[in-house]
């Protein structure tokens, strides 16, 4: 079968604030809202906040986080260091125990004491996801060479499923519908149509890059330091 996947269009829901407060527990299980009463209003400020990097202690990428994630870091003495150019205030309720308002300044880029961090390894293979894979190919056709918007564009499988081709970065190109539909379930040399670049597996620094829309100038110069030279992300 040649996979002519439309990208996923699955209807995000907001979270409700149930929903939230959970997530924003699930890594960090005992958040103290006593001593931190966050008053802005959540959406909006995630909306207004940009995505924190974080690291571990050595200087590896590990995840976008959050402001409410950074700020409980900050909170919990977790922050090792930090780094990058942008910093942001968040300001809280008053403290229940000194009436005073709390404050917390987080920095673009922390890094995060503590064993977990490392475990997630930094060579770990970043799931494969059309938005992803289209930034990887600079959603330029692998075949034609055009340049197309998300919505034109298709997963196309190198070795077609039906011929034993696998779901995974090293067999996936980014190929506008036209040219998904023509191939066929046919191998490229089949079809007489020659790939005009490589596949190749993003490593984790270069997900971060791919996965976020909103990166800071700070964030994509530190990002770019680990991304393998192979990527096309140093042609952006
Ligand atoms: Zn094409």
């Amino acid at each position: 079968m040649q996979a002519s996947h439309r990208p996923a269009r699955v209807k995000q829901q907001r979270p409700s604030r149930t929903q939230q407060r959970y997530e924003q527990r699930a890594d960090p299980p005992d958040f103290d809202e006593d001593h931190l009463e966050l008053t802005l209003a959540q959406t909006d400020s995630t909306r207004r906040f940009p995505l924190i990097l974080t690291l571990d202690t050595n200087g590896i990428p590990h995840r976008w986080i959050n402001w409410q994630h950074a700020v409980w870091y900050y909170a919990k003495n977790r922050v090792a260091w930090e780094t990058g150019s942008e910093a942001f205030t968040v300001s809280g309720g008053r403290c229940r125990h000194t009436g005073e308002t709390s404050r917390i300044t987080a920095a673009s880029i922390i890094a995060i004491k503590g064993k977990a961090m490392a475990i997630k390894g930094f060579n770990q293979v970043p799931p494969l996801n059309n938005r992803e894979l289209f930034h990887r190919d600079r959603h330029v056709c692998g075949y034609c060479g055009g340049l197309f918007s998300h919505f034109k564009l298709t997963r196309d499988h190198i070795i077609p499923y039906s011929r034993g081709g696998h779901d995974t970065w090293m067999n996936v190109v980014t190929a506008c519908r036209g040219c998904n539909e023509k191939k066929g379930s046919r191998l490229p040399e089949e079809a007489r149509m020659e790939l005009i670049y490589a596949p190749y597996v993003p490593n984790r620094a270069e997900f971060l890059i791919l996965a976020n829309r909103r990166i800071l100038a700070d964030q994509m110069e530190f990002l770019k330091q680990h991304v393998a030279a192979n990527s096309r992300v140093h042609l952006a």
